[in-house]
């Protein structure tokens, strides 16, 4: 099963190797919480603080010029990495859940009219229902719920009882970080925009592996984390669309982000200065423009394969082990997977599993709501990427069966 040009993406990421020198076993199924750091991302971060390390925009000597141009050409990559029409609609954020904040202050907040509703879904993250609840409160905005059934499946076909409400927002997630379900944007944004309603795509579990084009797709905004894109932490991507974004007021403001200041007033700059308030994260910036470099060195078509017969792997082998449940039934999947098994708290999983060298994620993944519609307020988690093997998931496979017979000794 695996394929040819696995075992050289994985060379690509040192921390496998500094496992194997530490003699330290190491299986990595944790994706979801953030991905590995592959060299030339490390190394772009490392030549910039040791080369050109200076702040942007301002400086005019050859290392401040140096660090402007690959800031912005950081931007550039990710506006063609997602097909958006213009630079100037990549907003630089700390990550999914600041682009999130920063669209619920300047668009919910900034645009919205009292009563008017935003759209959600009960499997969320925390990251994409807080804001909205936080903003809602202060501005008496309504929240309202898109239906699941019992499977953890969105019911698009029940969109059409939604039409009489002043619906102005969707906010929703891509791929599910709890169940790895895909949800079905295309449905979802053709309603929306029958109606003028605006979308937002959490996308920070689906940017690296499946990336969008923005323009193809029609959401009004994006939002992604670049430490789950194989960048570093810091930095994220907000999209929104160019007119979206000249309407919206500031969110944030002081350096970097005015046209004119007085005592009493100031004016602002244009896109996307405007939303990019004090210094940047310069070098994470940077980092993540290697990030997509790098993803674009890969083969899609044959890793996007493996991922997905190592996910059918995966799911095969759990089914296996006596008294293991999979969370969800999904309609379409992703490389997240969650379970329980038996009455085992999912914590004594995970502490057990990391024992053995093999990390995964245990508890209710920043998703209660979608939790308590299981019933459940914790499960295990293993979410693959590009570099997994099958060697990681017997690991797995055989960890929890010992588990299992443990448990039941
Ligand atoms: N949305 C989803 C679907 C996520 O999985 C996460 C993080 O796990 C977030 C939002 C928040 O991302 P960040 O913590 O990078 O802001």
């Amino acid at each position: 099963m695996i394929h040819t040009d696995i075992p050289a993406i994985r060379d690509q990421f040192p921390i496998f190797a500094w496992h194997r020198q530490e003699n330290l076993p190491f299986v990595y199924l944790d994706n979801a919480a953030t991905t590995l750091k592959p060299t030339p991302v490390i190394e772009a971060m490392h030549d910039y603080y040791s080369n050109y390390s200076s702040n942007i925009h301002r400086g005019l000597y050859p290392i401040a010029v140096r660090a402007s141009k690959a800031y912005e050409d950081a931007r550039v990559k990710v506006q063609q990495f997602f097909g958006a029409a213009h630079p100037e609609e990549i907003v630089f954020t700390q990550g999914t859940t600041a682009g999130i904040n920063l669209v619920a202050a300047a668009f919910a907040g900034g645009l919205l009219q009292p009563g008017d509703e935003i759209l959600l879904s009960p499997m969320e993250h925390h990251a994409n229902l807080v804001p909205w609840q936080q903003i809602s409160a202060h501005h008496n905005l309504r929240l309202r719920f898109l239906p699941m059934d019992a499977a953890g499946n969105l019911q698009l076909d029940q969109l059409d009882t939604l039409a009489d409400f002043p619906i102005k927002l969707i906010a929703i997630v891509h791929i599910s970080n709890t169940l790895g379900h895909i949800n079905d944007l295309e449905t979802i944004i053709a309603w929306a925009k029958q109606r003028n309603i605006r979308v937002l795509v959490d996308a920070a579990q689906s940017a690296a592996l499946y990336p969008m084009d923005v323009q193809q797709l029609g959401m009004d905004f994006l939002v992604c984390s670049g430490h789950k894109m194989y960048g570093p932490t810091g930095i994220g991507v907000l999209y929104g669309k160019k007119e979206l974004l000249e309407q919206m007021p500031p969110y944030q403001s002081g350096g970097d982000m005015i046209k004119k200041v007085g005592l009493y007033s100031s004016t602002f700059a244009d896109i996307p200065h405007k939303f990019e308030a004090g210094t940047p994260p310069i070098a994470a910036a940077i980092g993540l423009g290697a990030a997509l470099d790098f993803l674009q060195t890969l083969n899609r078509p044959q890793w996007l394969t493996h991922l997905d017969q190592l996910t059918d792997y995966t799911i095969r082998q759990l089914r296996e082990i006596p008294g293991l449940k999979i969370m969800g039934e999904a309609q379409k999947r992703s490389h997240i997977i969650s379970f329980t098994l038996q009455d085992i708290h999912p914590h004594d999983i995970a502490t057990f599993l990391a024992q053995e060298g093999i990390a995964i994620r245990a508890g209710h993944h920043c998703t209660q709501p979608l939790m308590q519609h299981f019933d459940t307020g914790a499960s295990a988690r293993a979410s693959l990427s590009i570099y997994n093997t099958q060697e990681d998931i017997d690991a797995l496979i055989q960890a929890l069966h010992h588990i299992q017979s443990f448990f039941n000794s």
